[in-house]
């Protein structure tokens, strides 16, 4: 253990909290031993007045010097218990330094006492002084500096004024007892000390540490911004009817720049953004709400001013340039405002912001491909392509936010309620039949979903699959839709009914959510289905599933004897490709293509080239939204083999599409 003098002789500089420390146990103590001080000193007092009434009494200057000292200690410990309860129960701030003081003088008027009692009551004398020693130096906690002074000082007065008196004075074995007691009582004060300060020094590292720990677990590690949790705790401070602006800012491109220049690169644009955005904003305001993408919360300034100061932000962020090389960076912004008179929340605020970043990341995607082409040229970051703006940036207001705001309700409404739909079966099957063209007659059914709201309102799949696919929930509706299949087709064997085979759509995530094979597989097997009795539909829209889950999955279904249709082809990207990784049973050449089928050459080109291509590769093909009998005509003549659309029936539930069957 290290000892440094300096900490006991009142040279080092104690902190606040330890100071503080300090006078609570102080006064604690205090007011219990002053408090006792009192009770005693009125009883003696009292014990001396029943004496004066005594008619043999006559008063002396003995009697009178113990009221004296009775009433001097009697009132010191009575301030000093008040004190030390008012700074302890009414929390009076008190500087440390007069704290420390009163302690003292409350101390040397009880010494002062313990030495005159003690030489005026002659016999049992020194254990008056020895008490006020004991209680001053044990139950107090004070600098050993002022105790080493104060207890000598007693001490040596106390042994002074006894030897004074000739008959009082101290025998040499006393004196040498009474040094000893001075000694232990250093020690014990000294080690009571340095104990009490290092208890205090640790219980406020402590709290350091836990303040900090709680403000880092609401920072980002990286850009030093609040982090989504500091975020959630703000908008606890937010009432309902506040005017505020929110934005959504989202690095353009940000997973090309980490796999092109690596991960430290692209830690360095995150911090790029973050330092521009608190130089700009009030950095209280401004959150990493996820991976790339940053919130901006702007609760005092009105739109234009915060748009304004945006455009200005948007100037220095975009010129980005370092040693290595200059990039144009860009970002999109989704934005949402509300005034006070919109009595909406910060969070609704939010969504409706994320609603807008994710349409302007939807645009952007529209007008430069899904996948945009880069070249780093001396003037930094180009477009392969040349002709595409990619300075600049993408920002989405609330241009034509009624629209928004309805899908937006939609996606919510999905979210919130699919699983009651699915659990109450307010998820319907509506089925459109596929007609084999060279018998003219339903060769299949697709079946299609329609969300019974009440009242006879559907919900049509545009509203409600793409929020299910985001939400990664598509799986579910998906096996609910086959699980219905499946209860229909038992159903029909029951009752000795025709079945005829039904397409069930598969979205793509399906492959890489669940482990859709086996799943649809068991079902299948437990109405005892048989294979041929269900077609897999796949389409190629949903982004975000993983290939080679899709591929192993289609070639799974086809060897357990599913057929799989491609769905919607010419309506992607992918279509070519996955023609050459998966076989096919059946490809649905998408209703853009038929659309024009009757009139348009090129369409009639593009459709017979796609028939010949299926039919080389061995599969079968279906023209999708045959609405004329022009479009059938063509489509015949063609080549192709099934053909669905209004022409041949809308789809209808069940019973109404066998009723249109039978007229
Ligand atoms: P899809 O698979 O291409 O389905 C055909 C869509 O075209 C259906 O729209 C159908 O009503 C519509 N249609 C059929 N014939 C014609 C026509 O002659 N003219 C026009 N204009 N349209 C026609 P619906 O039912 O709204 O479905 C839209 C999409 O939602 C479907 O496109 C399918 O991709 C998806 N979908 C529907 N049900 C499910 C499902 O249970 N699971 C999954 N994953 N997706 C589904
Ligand atoms: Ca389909």
């Amino acid at each position: 253990m290290k000892i440094r003098l300096k900490n006991y002789l009142l040279f080092d500089k104690k902190s606040p909290f330890v100071n503080e420390y300090i006078d609570s146990r102080n006064m604690l103590s205090g007011a219990v031993i002053s408090g006792v001080a009192c009770i005693l000193e009125l009883w003696m007092l009292i014990r001396i007045y029943i004496y004066s009434m005594n008619p043999d009494y006559r008063p002396s200057a003995w009697v009178h010097g113990h009221v004296a000292a009775y009433l001097i200690l009697e009132f010191a410990s009575l301030f000093f218990m008040v004190y030390a309860l008012r700074a302890l129960f009414a929390g009076k701030e008190e500087k440390h330094r007069s704290k420390l003081s009163i302690v003292l003088c409350y101390q040397m008027i009880s010494l002062g006492f313990g030495i005159y009692i003690s030489v005026t009551d002659r016999h049992d004398s020194y254990l008056n002084f020895l008490t006020m020693i004991v209680c001053s130096f044990c139950l107090f906690i004070i600098p050993p500096l002022y105790l080493i002074i104060l207890a000598t000082g007693s001490m040596w007065i106390y042994v002074a004024v006894m030897n004074s008196v000739s008959e009082l004075e101290l025998r040499y074995g006393t004196r040498i007892n009474i040094f000893i007691l001075l000694i232990v009582l250093v020690i014990v004060n000294v080690l009571r000390y340095d104990s009490s300060v290092k208890y205090a020094v640790r219980i406020e590292n402590t709290g350091k540490l836990n303040r900090r720990l709680e403000k880092l677990s609401y920072r980002d590690g990286l850009t030093n911004l609040k982090n989504r949790r500091a975020l959630k705790k703000d908008l606890d401070g937010y009432e309902v009817g506040h005017s505020a602006n929110v934005a959504l800012i989202d690095i353009d491109d940000f997973k090309y720049f980490n796999d092109s220049f690596g991960h430290q690169y692209g830690d360095r644009l995150l911090r790029h953004l973050a330092d521009t955005l608190s130089q700009f904003f009030d950095a209280e305001h401004c959150y990493r709400y996820g991976g790339d993408e940053f919130l901006l919360l702007c609760p005092e300034c009105t739109k234009e001013e915060f748009e304004d100061k945006i455009d200005k932000w948007q100037k220095c962020f975009g010129d980005y340039r370092d040693k290595e090389r200059a990039l144009h960076l860009t970002c999109s912004i989704g934005f949402a405002h509300a005034g006070k008179e919109d009595e909406t929340t910060i969070s609704n605020l939010i969504r409706k912001a994320d609603y807008h970043l994710y349409a302007v990341k939807r645009m952007r995607k529209t007008e430069l491909g899904s996948l945009p082409v880069f070249e780093v040229g001396e003037d930094g970051l180009q477009s392969a392509e040349g002709d595409v703006p990619i300075t600049g940036i993408h920002k989405y207001t609330d241009g034509f936010s009624s629209l928004d705001e309805h899908a937006n309700r939609k996606r919510q409404y999905t979210l919130e309620n699919i699983d009651e739909a699915i659990e109450k079966h307010y998820i319907r099957l509506f089925f459109q039949p596929i007609i084999d063209i060279s018998t003219g007659s339903a060769t299949a059914r697709e079946a299609l979903a329609r969300w019974d709201k009440g009242d006879n309102e559907y919900l049509m799949p545009k509203d409600f699959i793409e929020a299910l696919e985001h939400s990664r929930q598509i799986y579910r509706l998906d096996l609910f839709m086959l699980s219905e299949i499946c209860r229909e087709y038992a159903e029909a064997s029951k009752a000795e009914r025709k079945f005829i085979p039904t397409t069930l759509n598969l979205s793509r995530l399906d492959f890489s959510l669940c482990n859709i094979v086996s799943e649809v597989d068991a079902l299948c097997k437990e109405v005892g289905m048989p294979p041929q009795m269900l077609h897999i539909e796949v389409t190629e829209t949903a982004a975000g599933c993983k290939e080679s889950d899709l591929i192993k999955g289609i070639s799974r279904l086809r060897e357990l004897g599913y057929e799989v249709w491609i769905d919607d082809f010419g309506n992607g990207n992918s279509s070519l490709n996955m023609l050459t990784r998966a076989q096919f049973d059946v490809l649905k050449i998408d209703q853009k293509i038929v659309m024009h089928l009757d009139e348009d050459k090129k369409s009639q080109l593009v459709f017979s080239s796609i028939v010949n291509l299926a039919k080389q590769l061995g599969i079968r093909t279906l023209a999708e939204g045959v609405e004329n009998d022009a479009q059938f005509d063509t489509a015949c003549r063609l080549g192709c083999d099934y053909a669905q659309g209004y022409l041949f029936g809308k789809p209808a539930p069940a019973a109404e599409m066998e009723q249109a069957e039978t007229k």
